[in-house]
């Protein structure tokens, strides 16, 4: 029995990560959960899956979940502290799927408790890749890829000879807006933007891929779980979804890992690493018919070249542009700004961010906060 600790649990990560555990109850128990606001929810799964503790981080919601529960043993903390808590209750494996840079601290809490982490949080990387790596490194810890190329590169790189990872090939789909033009990006709708081809998955991370932010994010993410720089990580868009991503080995070896556009086999390939276990969906050839490449238009969706310039520049530039578009997609959402200012305004944040080489979590938190108040006073 594999004891889960899970993260963002009310998410469509979480949830899905909660299929899992439902279709298997002999193989895993889940010792906590915690989750932003959703009590309601959340008051579900805790009376469905009986975790030792769950946590809110939003206060108010977790003196409701309290009352809730109250007729349970179930132990509700609350705020950053009590999810930071939970992470190092007790359980074998944290799975963090926790949207933004709210991820970074639970992460490095559940690193310095010696838990195995599953990560899908790659906003935990983006902005404390180099911290994370320090302490993955002291303490002797496991991180496992969920977010699905990175899930993929990993499971390729499986057998692979140490220093023989040429060239990483990142896929991405495209999102609903490929093909089109910054002019006819103008006016573009919350909801054209919220619906993706391929993938069905939370509101943030959707638009992410929408505006290639996401892309511009796994570059950064990559750069950290795989220690290549970025000039050597080449994103091609791949409309089926279907080839996950591939590495290039040093005799030109090409090796991918394909399957459905389903998150079910990267978070379940986490828990059960280095074991494989059910199939959710057989990949059918035949159906698919043809998988296409083609190179992303980086004229258009400028802030997949902005991400890596971030990288490149290093330090916290990639957590400036990071807040600045968690803020600006927040602003997108609540239909406060128009499609194409959310890549204006990370711009701006970017080269208006103080950088560090040498930096501290708490640098990190203020780098975030300086561009999201950029973002907020240039609208
Ligand atoms: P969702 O928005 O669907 O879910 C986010 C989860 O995080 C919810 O459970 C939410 O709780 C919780 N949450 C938000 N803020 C906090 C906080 N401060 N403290 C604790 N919990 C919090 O996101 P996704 O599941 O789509 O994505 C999660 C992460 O996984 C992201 O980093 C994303 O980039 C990554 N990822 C997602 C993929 C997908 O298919 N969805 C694919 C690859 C990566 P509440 O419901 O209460 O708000
Ligand atoms: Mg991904």
């Amino acid at each position: 029995m594999k004891k889960l600790i899970i993260l963002g649990s009310t998410g469509s990560i979480g949830t899905q990560a909660l299929d899992i555990v439902r279709a298997n109850p002999d193989k895993y128990t889940v010792t906590a959960l915690a989750a932003g606001s959703n009590a309601a929810l959340l008051e579900a799964q805790a009376r469905e899956f009986k975790p030792v503790v769950v946590a809110l981080f939003d206060e108010k919601a977790a003196d409701d979940l309290k009352i809730k529960l109250a007729d349970t043993d179930i132990k509700v903390l609350s705020g950053a502290d009590g999810v930071c808590a939970l992470a190092t209750s007790e359980g074998d494996m944290v799975l963090n799927a926790i949207v933004g840079i709210a991820g970074l601290r639970p992460t490095l809490a559940a690193i310095e408790a010696g838990k195995t982490i599953a990560l899908a949080n790659k906003e935990t990387l983006v902005t404390g890749g180099e911290i994370v790596n320090r302490k993955l490194k002291e303490k002797g810890v496991k991180l496992l890829p969920v977010d699905s190329e990175h899930s993929a590169i990993f499971q390729s790189l499986q057998g692979a000879p140490c220093g023989s990872l040429k060239k990483i090939i990142l896929t991405a789909s495209g999102g609903p807006f490929f093909g089109k033009t910054r002019n006819e990006l103008q006016n573009v709708t919350v909801k054209e933007a919220l619906n993706h081809p391929n993938w069905s998955m939370g509101a943030k991370i959707t638009i992410d891929s929408a505006t290639l932010m996401n892309k511009g994010l796994e570059v950064i993410e990559a750069v950290h779980l795989f220690g290549v720089p970025a000039s050597r990580i080449e994103v091609t868009v791949h409309r089926q979804s279907i080839l996950h991503s591939a590495v290039e080995l040093s005799d030109g070896a090409v090796i991918a890992q394909l399957g459905t556009p389903d998150m079910k086999l990267p978070i379940q390939y986490a828990l059960t690493y280095p074991e494989r276990d059910m199939c959710f969906e057989s990949l059918d050839l035949f159906k698919v018919g043809m998988l296409t490449f083609e190179r992303p238009d980086m004229d258009t969706f400028r802030l997949l070249p902005l991400c890596i310039e971030a990288i490149n520049r290093g330090g916290l530039y990639p957590t400036a542009i990071n807040g600045a578009n968690e803020e600006s997609v927040k602003l997108f959402l609540e239909g406060k700004i128009k499609f194409l200012q959310i890549a204006e305004l990370n711009e701006k944040a970017m080269n208006m961010c103080e950088n560090k080489s040498d930096f501290t979590v708490e640098d990190i938190f203020a780098a975030d906060a300086a561009a999201r108040a950029v973002v907020r006073e240039s609208i």
